[in-house]
């Protein structure tokens, strides 16, 4: 199966070729650091995250960058109300600039419980204020913008293709502007690239530009740093379905304009979950955290499964009942991974086996794995053939399985998914190996009482016994 995604550029499903061959240039609008991200965010960094180590499966050579929202992000989409980390800032009475730094350490802690893969360039927007300045400048140069009052304004009347990309209808934008609707404005869609710091107050972050004080609008900061860092037109560009009116549209429109080149070849957009089938919103306190979660007794790596057992493009419903069974998916998924320490040599040698045809051979399962992924991160699909897999050999006798093939079956799970089932599965002590070989000689003398007790020691060092009709296996207890 050839790579292809879903292009929401044009709205189909297209076999992805790069620009340079075997090279791609990624770029994610990233989280603005004015709180603790809620699950909802994190569901768009582990499909990214999937995006990046499905194209390292297809041997790209991964080039990506992904913001931080430092600065500029307003509480209304529509350029006014207050910057989301001066409100932060004042919530917990501390500068925009500390704000900013606790909840970007935060985040990329919760990116590390994740296991999501550290992206080559992580660029705060603040770092890139004289390449936010340079693109607004190029933009007054070419006549596309205006100021007014409280800022330079993008003129999207001036780009004729701006409503293309989300199918907007301008003309019912218009009639429907609400009534705080900046007066000033040309059109309702037009959108700030640069705000003045109102007169008489002061800012905490505030930069000089046509002789005032002012900040970017959010919107330029992600052209700015995709430009800078990736060039002119990117392979991939990824975000949430929310960006696709505005802010996706507002950096094409922008971008394309300043450059005259198409900005990114193909746009990636995840769907959005919802808690109970309900939309997540802080005021209804279901925008739980990692932190939230971890409290209730599931790990970062339960909710990155439950979050792969969807497709990106569909929207994905968090209830604890649907966290449970992911928790139990990947726990079932780390006993099958811990019988690789239990498979011996066995008595057949490689060839034998090979010529066996009750041997489970594995090889095949990796590449089916890679193929569901293929077919537009199909993770759902990815997760069914491993769960088939993985039945074969629990209902298979341990000699019967190709612990090489195995193993790599393991290592296309975790660098495709991301899930660490090898890291998570250590091998048992030598003190325990020796439990059980005790256990098992008092069973096998009939000694049964020797033997219940010897299964409750191990208990209580979180391993159960379990007998098959041909073997003792031994399993991490929940
Ligand atoms: P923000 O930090 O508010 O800029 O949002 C960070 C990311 O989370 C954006 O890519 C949003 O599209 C995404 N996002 C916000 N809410 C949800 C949700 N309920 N489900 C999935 N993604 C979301
Ligand atoms: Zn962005």
């Amino acid at each position: 199966m050839t790579l292809q995604f879903h292009n929401t550029l044009t709205g189909e499903v297209e076999k992805f070729e790069s620009i340079v061959p075997g090279k791609v240039s990624i770029y994610t609008c990233g989280p603005t650091v004015y709180d603790y991200p809620h699950i909802g965010n994190w569901v768009a960094y582990i499909y990214w995250d999937t995006l990046v180590r499905v194209l390292m499966a297809n041997n790209y050579d991964v080039n990506r960058v992904m913001n931080i929202t430092d600065v500029g992000h307003l509480v209304s989409d529509a350029d006014d109300g207050e910057d989301k980390l001066e409100k932060g800032a004042r919530r917990e009475g501390k500068t925009a600039w500390e704000v900013a730094e606790f909840y970007t350490e935060d985040f990329l802690k919760g990116m590390k419980q994740l296991g999501l893969i550290k992206p080559q360039f992580i660029a705060k927007a603040t770092d890139y204020i004289p390449d936010q300045i340079k693109l607004v400048q190029k933009l007054i140069d070419k006549g596309y913008t205006y100021q007014i009052d409280d800022g330079i304004y993008f003129d999207t009347s001036k780009f004729p293709t701006y409503a293309d990309f989300a199918h907007l209808d301008l003309d019912a934008q218009k009639a429907g502007a609400r009534v705080e609707f900046n007066q000033q404005k040309r059109n309702a869609s037009d959108f700030a690239l640069w705000k003045f710091t109102p007169a008489g107050e002061k800012r905490d972050m505030e930069w000089d530009f046509e002789d005032k004080k002012g900040f970017p609008g959010w919107h330029i900061e992600c052209s700015a740093i995709a430009m800078s860092i990736l060039g002119d037109t990117l392979d991939i560009h990824t975000g949430g379905i929310d960006h696709i009116p505005v802010h996706h549209t507002n950096e094409i429109a922008q971008s394309e304009a300043a450059n005259g080149v198409i900005f990114s070849n193909y746009w990636l957009h995840n769907n959005h979950l919802k808690v109970n089938n309900t939309k997540i919103s802080k005021s209804l306190g279901n925008g739980y955290t990692l932190k939230d979660l971890q409290e209730k007794g599931f790990s970062p790596l339960d909710f990155r499964l439950f979050v792969l057992q969807s497709n990106y493009r569909k929207e994905g419903n968090f209830t604890f009942d649907n966290l449970q069974s992911a928790k139990n998916r990947l726990h079932n998924w780390r006993n099958i991974a811990a019988l690789r320490h239990q498979i011996h040599d066995t008595l057949q040698s490689e060839t034998e086996k090979a010529k066996d045809d009750k041997t489970i051979s594995l090889l095949a399962t990796s590449q089916a794995i890679i193929e569901a992924l293929n077919d537009d991160l199909g993770t759902p699909q990815a997760l069914k053939v491993i769960d088939e897999a993985f039945a074969r050999i629990a209902r298979s006798s341990l000699s019967r399985i190709d612990r090489q093939s195995f193993i790599q079956l393991l290592e296309t799970i975790d660098s495709t998914l991301g899930l660490q089932l090898i890291d998570s599965t250590p091998d048992i002590s030598d003190k325990i190996k020796k439990e059980i070989i005790e256990r098992n000689n008092a069973r096998d003398k009939k000694d049964w009482k020797k033997s219940d007790e010897m299964r409750d020691k191990l208990l209580k060092s979180n391993i159960a016994i379990r007998d098959t009709n041909s073997e003792t296996i031994w399993e991490y207890q929940q």
